[in-house]
């Protein structure tokens, strides 16, 4: 017996593809509900590398549905924390944590070698740059959202399945959001289940075994829909190699919109890091161990050493980036 005895005997797998299995490197964006399930999933089937990219702190209000994290783990980086968890229950996957937004520019170091890109994101501007990334690259990725009582997977597979934008012509707005529909456990589960199956196929050497459909369950309800995603839309750009969302990168200022009221702030690379000590004087600030807290306008800012930022208190994209560069030119005076 070895530690993975009881998968190799599952014959679809068998040794061989246990074996391709543990030297495949997989990428993770986002260590939240899905993507916990996720990687701790992939982390026990033994795969060879997992790198995670995330940059938000634990709350109490995760720990319902982020099955990686404790109490203890509270206003911790989630990929720090993510990181310690999974290095405890297998010391044999090598892990690389990242404590920063996936954006394009700072991922590519971290793409290389890459066997499949998985989504633990919970919106649709990183899925399609996702979407983009991987067809440009030409790795396979999985779609996995989990809303409300609906748990969704999508497998794609670069220039053989549909893809993100062959079945949204237009990204669709985040509506029914963690905020507005809420998000049960079980829906969390049953996503990340279909979509760490999908990944083990796609890693062990079965692409062909991998089911090509976006699969729809509600887990409360007993629905389910399938949608055919076995050839790609005629005229899709990401299919075509127009890559429409890897654009971001270059803006100066890259802000969005997040559940909870709140929005994300990374300056572009090369952008010179705030002087988080001259911020640290402004009254009201209070500096904490992974980032500076501090009130400006209503809007609770929590700034990152390298400038990047969340803001509590508004979803409002244009006001949180006037604030922001606000607070900013106060740093440079
Ligand atoms: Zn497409």
């Amino acid at each position: 017996m070895n530690r993975y005895t009881h998968q190799e005997l599952f014959a679809p797998l068998g040794a061989p593809g246990q074996s391709l299995l543990q030297d495949s490197t997989v990428l993770l964006v986002g260590v939240g509900a899905t993507g916990s399930v996720l990687a701790e999933s992939l982390v026990r089937a033994g795969i060879g590398e997992l790198r995670i990219f995330d940059r938000d702190l634990v709350e109490e209000g995760n720990l319902p549905r982020q099955a990686l994290y404790t109490e203890e783990d509270i206003g911790q980086p989630k990929a720090r924390a993510a990181k310690a968890r999974l290095a405890a229950i297998n010391s044999k996957v090598r892990l690389e944590a990242q404590v920063a937004d996936a954006r394009p520019g700072l991922m590519d170091p971290w793409l290389d070698g890459v066997d499949l890109l998985l989504d633990g994101t919970d919106n649709f501007r990183t899925r399609f740059m996702l979407n983009d990334l991987a067809h440009q690259r030409k790795i396979p990725w999985i779609y996995t959202a989990a809303v409300g009582e609906t748990a969704i997977c999508m497998p794609v597979l670069p220039g053989e399945t549909a893809c993100l934008e062959c079945l949204y012509p237009d990204m669709p707005e985040d509506g029914l959001s963690c905020d507005t529909g809420g998000v049960l456990y079980p829906a969390v589960l049953a996503a990340a289940a279909m979509s760490a199956a999908e990944a083990m196929k796609i890693l062990a050497g079965y692409p062909e075994s991998v089911i090509r459909k976006l699969r729809h369950r509600e887990i409360w309800s007993g629905r389910r829909a399938n949608l055919s995603t076995d050839r790609a839309r005629e005229g899709c750009p990401a299919c075509a190699g127009n890559y429409r969302h890897l654009g971001t990168v270059d803006e100066e200022l890259y802000v969005v919109a997040r559940c909870s009221n709140s929005c994300q702030i990374s300056p572009a690379a090369g952008t010179a890091p705030p002087n988080l000590d001259t911020l640290a004087q402004r009254p009201g600030a209070r500096r904490g161990p992974y980032a500076l807290e501090i009130e400006h306008d209503g809007i609770a800012f929590r700034i990152f050493p390298d400038g990047q930022a969340i803001a509590e208190g508004s979803g409002n994209r244009n006001k949180v980036t006037s604030l922001y560069r606000r607070l900013m030119e106060e740093d440079a005076r």
